[in-house]
């Protein structure tokens, strides 16, 4: 829901990004020497200091501006195949079973009852509550078969629900879920645990926000887009800006954690006068944490993208409103994690990262230790052990593979010694701007500078240009290529050159 993307497909089901709730959103291999993997080693260690400010510079910026995923997972799900399937799956399973630790769950609701035009989500847009039955019905299954795999009784350390609108659902069928994955699983009802939902606040009010609280929810995701009517009438997201007031209000009430707001700057209408108004009134409401993704225009691919009005801010358009919003809300006190991200200071992920232990997964960055993570329903994405598998991403297939008694497992890929050093090296990247060449050798076995001596060369031209500074002992990313990120991070994807990487939206 409300996920777009810097790459343009926000939500759950895009190419290279499905769950990311944002956004949904290859490459030849070039040097892919021998690893030894450690497993467990691919989290976001960092060399202790916060990232570098950003430094926000046009032309770099329209130079760089190249097709690449976002990494909420690597190999992204471009590279997922065919041939990972359900017996794939349950090695894997079998694996992460036997070390008993705590998990992480996406559960997928992938109906909306309205359609928002920028959409580039795979979602049900339907009126008929009697989808949901049948689509509970099924999750109950597959909660009670991946917890037959998985093992039962394993802490359940983070969960996220995410859409399409999982506030479509009622909530009776919500709380029945809850009810099955604390059956399943143990889940921690003192808060320290994450446990996070995407709500759309025309659907969900405050009685809704107190029922979700009650029922172990922590962290809410509240898609925004923009406080502007005209905008809002061009894009059919119509919801006042009284109408997220009362639901955050409510949040805060019940004692939510955190509340997170999705922004999305190159709608139609946007000026930088008009979306500074919209900042002026999220910062006095003041989230906690703030994810503004830029709109990525693509209606031969996404059909309801045909019916916004023409009137879209051009490429330099679009990179004034970004600095406009880089500088309102680092003016009033976010500090910027990465990507698209932004939290107060005294968020647990702004924490996180200063403290180096932040984290990215599919739902983007995340305070949590990187735990296998069980997908759950239409199109959902897991990562299990040293795979990430991904399930039917059509209702019909979905159902026929829950009713036939199995998993519903229609892709995956397993991770080979290589694409576990990468991961590594691309997490740190994304979470903390640098790179200890010693950390990355001692934690995969690998001399880093002979290992990736390819990729080293490639930089130059990137330290050429201000975006990193490289050495002896390691990479840091610099001020001007802080919004670049991702093409630092592109040089070490030993896929970045495969045909499906074109699917990717530009990284500005
Ligand atoms: S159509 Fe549904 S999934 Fe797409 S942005 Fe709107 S609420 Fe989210």
């Amino acid at each position: 829901m409300h996920s777009i993307p810097i790459l343009s497909t926000p939500c759950a089901n895009a190419p290279d990004d499905p769950q990311a709730g944002k956004p949904c959103p290859g490459c030849t291999s070039h040097g892919s020497g021998k690893a030894k993997h450690a497993h467990g080693t691919s989290t976001c260690q960092s060399r202790g200091a916060s990232p570098a400010p950003i430094q926000f510079d046009a032309r770099l910026l329209g130079r760089y501006d190249v097709n690449g995923p976002r990494y909420t997972s690597y190999p992204t799900a471009l590279q997922f195949r065919d041939d990972f399937g359900a017996s794939d799956y349950a090695r894997a399973a079998a694996q992460s079973k036997r070390t008993g630790k705590p998990i992480s769950l996406y559960l997928h609701v992938p109906f909306c009852d309205t359609v928002c035009f920028y959409c580039a989500c795979t979602k049900i847009v339907t009126n008929n509550r009697a989808h949901a039955d049948a689509y509970v019905a099924r999750l109950h299954t597959e909660i009670a078969r991946q917890a037959s795999l998985l093992g039962a009784g394993r802490t359940l350390a983070q969960m996220h629900w995410g859409g399409g609108t999982p506030t479509f659902l009622s909530l009776e069928q919500i709380a029945s879920l809850i009810d099955a994955i604390d059956r399943q699983f143990v889940m921690v009802h003192d808060d320290s645990a994450e446990y996070s939902i995407e709500i759309d606040p025309r659907s969900a009010g405050p009685a809704s926000i107190r029922a979700l609280r009650a029922l172990g929810f922590n962290r809410l995701s509240i898609g925004v887009q923009d406080f502007d009517p005209r905008v809002q009438e061009a894009i059919h997201r119509v919801q006042p800006r009284a109408l997220v007031e009362a639901t955050l209000e409510a949040a805060r009430e019940c004692g939510f954690k955190s509340v997170n707001f999705d922004l999305i700057y190159g709608l139609p209408h946007q000026t930088t006068a008009s979306f500074s108004n919209t900042l002026d009134a999220v910062i006095e409401m003041a989230p906690e944490r703030l994810s503004v993704f830029s709109y990525a225009h693509l209606p031969q691919q996404f059909k309801m993208q045909r019916c916004l009005p023409d009137s879209l801010p051009d490429g330099p358009q679009k990179l004034a409103l970004l600095q406009t919003i880089i500088a309102r809300l680092t003016d009033a006190g976010y500090v910027y994690i990465g990507m698209d991200h932004f939290a107060r200071p005294d968020d647990e992920l702004a924490l996180a990262q200063a403290a180096g232990t932040l984290h990215r997964n599919f739902q983007g960055y995340s305070t949590r230790a990187d735990c296998d993570l069980v997908g759950v329903g239409m199109s959902a994405i897991g990562r299990i052990g040293d795979s990430y598998a991904q399930n039917a991403k059509t209702l019909k297939a979905y159902y026929e593979a829950i009713d036939a008694g199995a998993l519903a497992i229609a892709r995956g890929v397993q991770l080979d010694e290589d694409d576990h050093v990468r991961r590594d090296v691309i997490s740190r990247l994304m979470c903390h701007m640098s790179l200890d060449f010693g950390a990355v050798g001692q934690a995969h076995g690998i001399d880093f500078v002979s290992y990736f001596a390819d990729e080293l060369g490639e930089l130059v031209d990137l330290a050429d240009d201000g975006l990193v500074a490289v050495d002896a002992q390691g990479l840091r990313v610099l001020p001007a290529g802080r919004l670049l990120v991702r093409v630092v991070a592109q040089v070490f994807d030993r896929y970045r050159r495969s045909a499906a990487n074109a699917r990717c939206a530009k990284v500005m």
